[in-house]
């Protein structure tokens, strides 16, 4: 059947934090990724540029592309990712007032392909934004292997540097989607305000926020999993039109659904996969599906059953060039072959669990 243009608004909750575990403190930036749930990623290592990287890529599961289905973002596009200089980068979508459908400027895929291709440090990324005839517009983050961090809100008229600095223990920053400073709020969308209710920004937010400030000691990677993984909100039905792409879930790990009424063909909107890049080891660690790891509920969350509920290493120096992951979630050959299978993270399943109960 033929689908309803749909309008992607996005719906992923991004963390900065300052890791201490063997080696000096440093910043690791990290991601859920939410789509409808038959837009999935994969993760895919392009070795024919400048800078190699390991990153995710978005695929449509189904026939139908996602520009013709009205997505903002396209197939093919990197949304996360970490290159061989230790440049990392990801981003939350952002829904401007003023949008320019004929502008020639960077499109936000034709953006990390190129930070991810040539960009070596955070000083040079903001060097190529200010440089740059833009076409997008989202709140990023960029972490590097000398310890410079930038959380910048980037429209495509103006942008700002919320966040800059070193990797001092207890620092965080988060990144939902809609601008946060004043400066920048004016031009997006007003149902993207974090202070409007019926939208999920605000939760996800305060949520992450929460969750970073209750753990009380000095945060190591599997912490950020259990970030990723909080249920803080996920009681709440999904918001609704005009805000977002309807049945989308409020809280971090997003479990959204149209609920039991759902038409058999509905696809809902939620977690794809989530994301933790470390620039000091040049590491994308990736989970299919929800980091919870728990099974999908309801009919309209396809191969979410898939979920990994963990994090594997995907490591740019130990990896050949091509697809690592499918969409389907499994591992490729050329992943078997590379990956370090003993090397997992898991996040804290009963604080996941606990708040869903
Ligand atoms: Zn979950």
């Amino acid at each position: 059947m033929t689908r309803a243009p749909l309008l992607l608004t996005g719906g992923c909750s991004n963390v900065a934090t300052v890791v201490v575990d063997d080696g000096p403190p440093r910043w690791v930036i990290a991601s859920v990724s939410d789509d409808p749930y038959d837009v999935r990623t994969r993760v895919i290592v392009d070795r024919d540029g400048p800078l190699a990287y390991v990153a995710t890529e978005l695929q449509p599961a189904q026939t139908t592309g996602m520009a013709e289905r009205g997505y903002v973002v396209v197939e093919g596009e990197r949304g996360r990712g970490v290159n061989e200089a230790g440049f990392a980068l990801c981003w939350a979508y952002v829904d401007e007032r003023k949008v320019e459908p004929a502008s020639q400027g960077l499109t936000s895929g034709q953006f990390t392909r190129k930070l991810l291709g040539e960009c070596p440090t955070v000083a040079t990324a903001l060097e190529i934004i200010d440089a740059a005839d833009r076409n997008f517009a989202g709140a990023w983050f960029f972490a590097d292997a000398e310890g410079d961090f930038a959380q910048v809100e980037i429209g495509r008229s103006a942008f700002s540097i919320v966040v800059r600095g070193r990797p001092e223990p207890g620092r965080f920053a988060i990144n939902v989607n809609c601008y946060q400073g004043p400066a920048m709020a004016v031009l997006q969308q007003p149902w993207s305000a974090l202070e409007v209710a019926a939208a999920p920004n605000g939760a996800r937010r305060d949520a992450a926020a929460a969750a970073l400030d209750a753990l009380g000691h000095p945060v190591a990677l599997a912490d950020v999993a259990s970030v990723l993984s909080n249920h803080e909100g996920a009681e709440r039905p999904g918001a609704a039109a005009p805000w977002v792409f309807p049945s989308q879930g409020f809280s971090v790990c997003n479990h959204g659904t149209f609920g039991p009424e759902a038409p058999a063909d509905a696809v809902a909107f939620g977690t794809v996969s989530a994301e933790i890049l470390d620039p000091s080891t040049r590491t994308l660690w990736y989970c299919y599906g929800w980091p919870c790891g728990e099974r999908a509920a309801a009919g309209d969350q396809p191969f979410q059953e898939q979920s990994w509920g963990r994090f594997r290493p995907f490591t740019l120096d130990r990896l050949p060039a091509g697809a690592m992951t499918t969409i389907g979630g499994e591992l490729t050959p050329e992943a078997r072959g590379a990956l370090d299978m003993h090397a997992v993270i898991e996040p804290d399943r009963s604080s996941a669990t606990e708040a869903r109960a």
